[in-house]
């Protein structure tokens, strides 16, 4: 990479960490949500292993991509700087919408199709940080962030115990 394009395109692995910090979810918010899947399964469990596979997750360019693209639509929709219909579309989370979820898709892909199962039950239960994010009345838009963080804690879930089965 020249140094021309490192202006134009800054480090992503820090800039997705930095953007998620920014928009209030902390590293150890999305290695307790992957607790809360596995818990049950991995009796020894500890929230460093969790720890460790978000990480693991978090550096996978596609991941990282995913991150900086919703968070942007998300802060664009927040200062109203999108166009209508879409940007009353995002602010207001409108139910048929669904974009938010396609781009959280390409999270869980990365990681087979355990994935979906753990997607789909932790955005239903909405535990730990999803519930803060999903709380219409901070006035925060979160439409595209509450897919990615629940895809990142089920895209880490997944990784984690494919890494288990195959040394247990
Ligand atoms: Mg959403």
């Amino acid at each position: 990479m020249t140094e021309e394009n490192k202006i134009i395109f800054p480090d992503i692995d820090e800039l997705s960490k930095k953007l998620l910090e920014e928009r209030g979810v902390k590293i150890m918010d999305i290695a307790k949500l992957v607790y809360f899947l596995q818990k049950d399964y991995h009796p020894e469990l500890k929230i460093e292993d969790c720890l460790e596979h978000v990480n693991g997750v978090l550096a996978k360019r596609e991941v990282q991509n995913a991150v900086i693209t919703g968070i942007q639509i998300d802060k664009l929709a927040e200062n109203g700087q999108l166009e209508e219909p879409l940007l009353s579309i995002i602010q207001t989370d409108e139910g048929l919408y669904g974009v938010d979820e396609i781009l959280a898709f390409s999270i869980v892909n990365v990681y087979g199709s355990i994935g979906f199962t753990n997607y789909g039950y932790i955005d239903k239960i909405k535990p730990g940080i999803l519930k803060y994010l999903n709380d219409k009345s901070s006035g925060k838009v979160n439409t595209f962030l509450d897919d990615i963080v629940g895809a990142i804690a089920a895209a880490a879930a997944s990784r984690l115990a494919h890494r288990l089965a195959n040394t247990e």
